[in-house]
């Protein structure tokens, strides 16, 4: 018993990087210091990725994008106090989006509690909330177990963050090696699948629908139901319609996307059926006046307790969108049913894509300067490769930029999501850029951040370009929040004093030079006005593979979105 390792020491800070590192986490996000610096140094020489951001929000945006990215959660390390606290927006962001995501507290030293000890804070209470499990080990040793247990809890049933607390007192505490015990990896989720008489009743009433529409959230991109979803739509002639980040799971070009026409199709279909989406405010509760009265919903979702939220569905399949789909395949399989595509629905639905998408392409051709956003995302469109990710996050811009910019590719758009963060934007860069380093070679990231977005992170710049990951950052600028006015009503307004200290409070300064936020970093910067200068410098930006750029684009501050045929469109920011 008493070999050569009865003498070695571990240090707790060296247990948590290997609890890690064999639960597969491949990626740390965070800021050092008291008391987590050791741990970060400790998954660094285990060859775990450890990227130190500028503010632990946005490192936990970042490690919540690895588990949506990946299906294995990327972890957040904190420190004690305000560190656990700034994370504490990345948590309810991952939560809410059903994303896997540790995160990793250091917190005060034990034998100091309740005592106002240095940045002393219920953590373990504070993240519930947060989150799925929150546990603080009771000792080094049961550091790996608790580890594990929050690295399965995130990716099983319904995906979402966890939170480990590490008191300061066993981040430097040695043991002996001997005494730890490494809980092996924790197996993949276990595949769930729908009871058989609900999947033959559910592919019955999609094939009695007279309007029928298939619904691709997130949760099916998360699910990487790709392929068998794309069956589905190609052997049934099914229409379908993403989510927002449901986008690229059926590519936007595919003839059978409705995206164009999504209020009508939205409005009278008389079946949805619902892949990994909720029916939340994204899509309007499931309610009329946006949908019929009568609408049958089949609800495909892991999670059992989502079932029946806001509306009484037709069916229900509680199981994995991939194995439940799969499921309803076999049925058409076994008796075989398309869509007939001469449908007077299919005719209204394209009819109503092709009116949409020429009120669109109107807007994009008004050449008069300064441009709008239709005109923007027309030019970034025309270049963007397909296989990019887009990063996307503002009002406006994320709105329309969603209806112009495709995705042909799952999981290749991150964007505000369930929660409607701002500032979520360069840390989804971050993280997809790294996806993208290690997963797909050469596949490019590009941000597409709204003036006031960009503001809530915007020094990982400097991350951006300390790891030199060549990130594209679009800032579409509008000198404010929703709208802004321009230099001239500005200087205006600070002539007359009492109008200065009045300025609207969606202002922000005009004409800002963002670009200059990438140039201080060593990053390419370009100040742009014309769609000419906006071509020239996203091609100047594509062709330099080494080097992050930031196109900072004066849009129209006053340019909104085009004409809704519906007056809650108007107002909601969908
Ligand atoms: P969106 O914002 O695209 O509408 P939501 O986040 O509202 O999507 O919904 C995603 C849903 O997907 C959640 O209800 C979640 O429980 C579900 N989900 C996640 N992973 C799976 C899976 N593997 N199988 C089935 N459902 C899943
Ligand atoms: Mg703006």
């Amino acid at each position: 018993e008493r070999g050569d390792r009865s003498e070695e020491q571990v240090s707790g800070a060296k247990v948590v990087a290997q609890a890690l590192k064999t639960q597969g986490v491949e990626y740390v996000f965070g800021i050092v210091g008291v008391p987590v610096t050791e741990i970060a140094v400790a998954a660094q020489g285990l060859g775990i990725w450890y990227i130190g951001m500028r503010n632990e929000q946005a490192a936990c945006y970042a490690a919540s994008a690895i588990g949506y990215l990946t299906g294995r959660p990327g972890a957040c390390l904190v420190v004690s106090g305000p560190g656990l606290i700034h994370a504490l927006g990345g948590m309810a962001n991952a939560n809410m989006n059903c994303w896997p995501l540790i995160v990793i507290g250091g917190s005060s030293d034990r034998s100091q509690e309740t005592m106002g000890a240095f940045q002393e804070f219920p953590q373990v209470e504070a993240c519930r909330l947060y989150s799925k499990f929150s546990a603080r080990p009771s000792s080094i040793e049961a550091i790996p177990t608790i580890i594990e247990k929050a690295v399965r809890s995130s990716i099983y049933g319904r995906p979402g963050a966890c939170y480990v607390d590490i008191p300061a007192d066993f981040v430097n505490l040695e043991v002996n090696a001997n005494s730890i015990k490494y809980v092996e990896c924790c197996m993949p989720p276990p595949v769930s699948m729908a009871e058989t008489s609900a999947v033959r009743m559910a592919a019955s009433v999609i094939r009695n629908a007279k309007q029928p529409l298939l619904v691709i959230g997130k949760g099916a991109a998360y699910a990487r139901a790709e392929e068998s979803i794309r069956k589905l739509v190609e052997q049934c002639k099914l229409p379908f319609l993403p989510t927002p980040m449901g986008k690229g799971v059926v590519p936007d070009n595919h003839p059978n996307c409705v995206r164009a026409a999504r209020s009508r199709a939205l409005q009278f279909a008389d079946v949805i059926v619902l892949f990994g989406a909720r029916l939340n405010w994204i899509l309007h509760f499931g309610l009329p006046p946006r949908y019929q009265p009568d609408v049958k919903f089949i609800q495909v979702d892991i999670c059992a307790e989502e079932l029946g939220n806001n509306v009484r569905p037709a069916v229900t399949l509680l199981g994995d969108i991939n194995a439940v789909t799969k499921q309803l395949l076999e049925q058409f399989d076994k008796t075989p049913w398309q869509y007939p595509p001469e449908s007077t629905w299919w005719k209204t639905l394209r009819e109503k894509m092709k009116s949409n998408e020429a009120a669109s392409k109107e807007l994009a051709s008004k050449i008069s300067l300064p441009m709008n956003y239709y005109t923007v995302f027309y030019h970034v469109q025309e270049q963007l490769p397909r296989d990019c990710f887009v990063v996307s996050e503002g009002a406006n811009t994320m709105d329309i930029g969603r209806t112009v910019l495709q995705n042909y590719l799952p999981r290749h758009r991150l964007d505000a999501g369930t929660f409607g963060t701002m500032g979520v934007g360069l840390g989804f860069a971050i993280a997809a850029a790294l996806v993208a380093k290690d997963r797909h070679p050469g596949q490019r990231v590009i941000c597409v951040e709204g003036d006031s977005a960009f503001g809530f992170s915007g020094m990982e710049v400097e991350t951006i370009c300390r790891y030199n990951l060549p990130i594209i950052l679009l800032v579409v600028n509008n000198n404010g929040i929703y709208q802004g006015v321009d230099a001239s009503s500005w200087k205006e307004m600070l002539n007359f004093r009492e109008a200065a200290a009045m300025a609207p409070p969606f202002c922000l300064l005009p004409n800002s030079h963002y670009e200059q936020v990438m140039t201080a970093f060593g990053g390419n910067g370009y100040f742009v006005q014309t769609p000419e200068e906006l071509r020239k410098s996203l091609r100047q930006s594509l062709a330099d593979t080494a080097k992050p750029s930031l196109i900072n684009i004066m849009i129209e501050p006053q340019a909104m979105r085009k004409a809704q045929d519906f007056h809650w469109l108007t107002r909601s920011n969908m």
